[in-house]
């Protein structure tokens, strides 16, 4: 058995020495600071109008039956029939051979229009069946793969196939970067190697990997879970961290563990930021919460030669997680660029997540100066927080990591645009979108196949249940939001070449949770107030002054009237998922999905009518 007095008792004395350094603030965000002292680096931290409609069975609306079948499994064959034959109210002041958009002048008449959307989104929707076709055809959609072109091709007929007034391609140059294969990390620790010493595979697991047993890894990571999450009754239940995953999904037979012990050398998770050059690095490492702290150690000269673990934390007190992440986007953002100046040969940057998994989310870096370019990756949280653990106590810790990663030609490229003409206003549009480009990890299914969906499946209902809108409707999926945001500012460069004018410009790119409200630019809040009791009974309640985002921001400097409304989604579970493999098609919940649609063609709809 490995000793872990000794462990404990180097931890009391860096416990008492944070205290002194940092105060209380620093329960867990212990800093980082020279261990000199201890010889050792330490870091520890850180909805068809009229007619009768019978439904003859469960999903005789999908487009492709296949992608409910998540549903249709789990259904008893009974529950069909309880569906028998539903009808279609009509509102009181609805004429299907009449233009629609004079009537809409009542809060009763609105109301109904909102009953009529969420039918058609709950009862035949299209948008969950839509989306898993993309995802589970298609995939991730990084800017300028020939599987987002193929996808692209997809999304051209699909909108076609709905007759819409018009469906168009807008092409687009957009940038290329690909990781690459086989990039990969390895923790050399001697002291992990001591640790496992004892250890045997004593089973397999479902994924074909065989469960190790060891005591004192067990042991490990309850050391590492309670420095973690030092406030906890029983740390052990909060993350199932990096020794467990070494423990049940690392080695698949007891010749894959021995070498691992022989040469002290574990294996890691890791995925290449968007942008990052290639590189083959090996060093020791410092772990690194602030930018301050960055500063302060770089200027004396401790970050040369060596690797930086940018770790600094989600502060979880935020209501909405996106403020958490915006906190501390900025290091995987700007790492390299702050890092390189002090000499350091690498970076790797805690995920941008609010989960203790061992899932690697990536996003874009960027680099203000290419020759100074060095690689950067992301490691999953609760690889993040090992390493810093480990750090204190092993001082021979050291870490290599390989990322393959191009930088290509520009590719010829597009946006995808729908419309239904409008009655009064041809010439004024709304226009409602997300962005049709993915990360390669996962299959881009919230971040933002959600987003594309929900606004095709809004254009779908208000065609479908007749409503003739007074401005032109135009759904967008637009290009390349996540590495250049090409498609945004050549869409924004067209329409003031066109002389279009944008009315209002609404974004969904935060998901297909279950929707909570709107952000809308103070021109058109107080319009969309006038509904308050009846966004209410749906439960769309959250209201914010201001509306943004990164695709129709451009739109807005062009022409300051344009009013940008922000789709506002369910937040907590965002980050989970956000840029990760875990972002596909199965973790998308089909009523949240289309409760979101029926939200944005409700938001669509008061627009159309309180705008002029
Ligand atoms: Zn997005």
């Amino acid at each position: 058995m490995f000793d872990f007095k000794v462990i404990k008792h180097q931890l009391n004395l860096l416990s008492i020495r944070n205290k002194m350094l940092l105060g209380n603030k620093s329960s867990y965000f212990q800093g980082m600071f020279l261990g000199m002292f201890l010889g050792i680096f330490v870091s520890i931290s850180i909805p068809v109008l009229g007619q009768p409609v019978t439904i003859s069975s469960q999903f005789s609306f999908a487009p492709d039956p296949n992608f409910n079948s998540v549903i249709q499994t789990t259904l008893p064959s009974t529950s069909q029939n309880n569906l028998a034959v539903r009808t279609i109210s009509t509102p009181d002041n609805y004429d299907s051979s009449q233009p629609n958009y004079k009537h809409l002048t009542t809060s009763d008449s609105i109301s109904k229009y909102f009953e009529k959307i969420h039918q058609e989104a709950l009862l035949r929707g299209h948008s969950y069946s839509r989306l898993g076709e993309l995802c589970k055809k298609y995939g991730a959609r990084l800017s300028g793969s020939d599987q987002t072109e193929r996808a692209i091709e997809w999304a051209v007929q699909m909108l076609k196939s709905y007759e819409f007034d018009s469906v168009y391609q807008q092409p687009v140059m957009v940038p290329r970067w690909e990781r690459g294969e086989n990039s990969n990390l390895s923790i050399h620790s001697p002291l992990m190697g001591l640790i496992f010493k004892e250890s045997k595979v004593i089973s397999f697991g479902s994924k074909q990997f065989g469960i190790v047993d060891c005591i004192d890894a067990q042991k490990l990571q309850k050391m590492i879970n309670s420095n973690r999450f030092q406030h906890s009754p029983a740390s052990e239940y909060e993350c199932n961290g990096y020794i467990q995953w070494l423990l049940t999904e690392q080695f698949k037979n007891e010749k894959d563990l021995k070498n691992a012990i022989k040469q002290n050398t574990f294996p890691g998770e890791i995925s290449a930021l968007g942008g990052s050059v290639s590189g083959n690095i090996e060093g020791k490492i410092v772990c690194i919460n602030s930018k301050n702290q960055l500063d302060s150690l770089g200027k004396l000269g401790v970050l040369k030669n060596k690797i930086v673990v940018l770790n600094r934390p989600f502060e979880e007190d935020y209501i909405q997680t996106f403020k958490s992440y915006g906190s501390c986007v900025n290091q995987r953002v700007n790492g390299a660029d702050w890092c390189a100046p002090y000499g350091v040969k690498g970076v790797l940057v805690r995920s941008m997540s609010n989960a203790c998994d061992m899932h690697a989310h990536t996003g874009v870096t960027y680099y203000s100066d290419p020759k100074n370019a060095i690689p950067i990756a992301a490691i999953p949280t609760a690889l993040a927080d090992a390493l810093n653990f480990l750090n204190i106590i092993d001082t021979e810790l050291s870490v290599r990591f390989q990322l393959n990663c191009k930088t290509l030609e520009d590719r010829l490229s597009s946006n995808v645009l729908a419309e239904t003409k409008g009655g009064i206003y041809p010439n004024k549009i709304i226009v409602f979108g997300g962005h049709f480009d993915s990360w390669d990890e996962g299959e881009g299914a919230h971040d933002d196949g959600a987003g594309c969906m929900h606004a095709f499946e809004a254009l779908r209902i208000l065609k479908t249940i007749g409503y003739q809108p007074k401005h032109t409707l135009r759904c967008a999926f637009w290009i390349n939001e996540e590495n250049g945001l090409k498609g945004a500012l050549k869409y924004a460069e067209l329409c003031q070449e066109k002389g279009e004018i944008h009315s209002a410009a609404i974004e969904s790119d935060r998901g297909g949770f279950t929707p909570r409200g709107f952000g809308v630019d103070s021109a058109m809040y107080t319009q969309t107030q006038k509904y308050r009791a009846i966004w209410d009974k749906y439960l769309l309640d959250h209201w914010e002054i201001g509306g943004g985002g990164a695709d129709i921001g451009p739109l807005k400097k062009k022409d300051p009237n344009t009013v940008l409304v922000s789709f506002i989604p369910d937040s907590q579970r965002y980050f989970d998922v956000h840029h990760a493999k875990t972002d596909v098609f199965e973790n998308v919940n089909k009523r949240e999905l289309e409760l979101g649609a029926a939200a944005l063609a409700c938001m669509i709809m008061v627009l159309d009518q309180e705008m002029e």
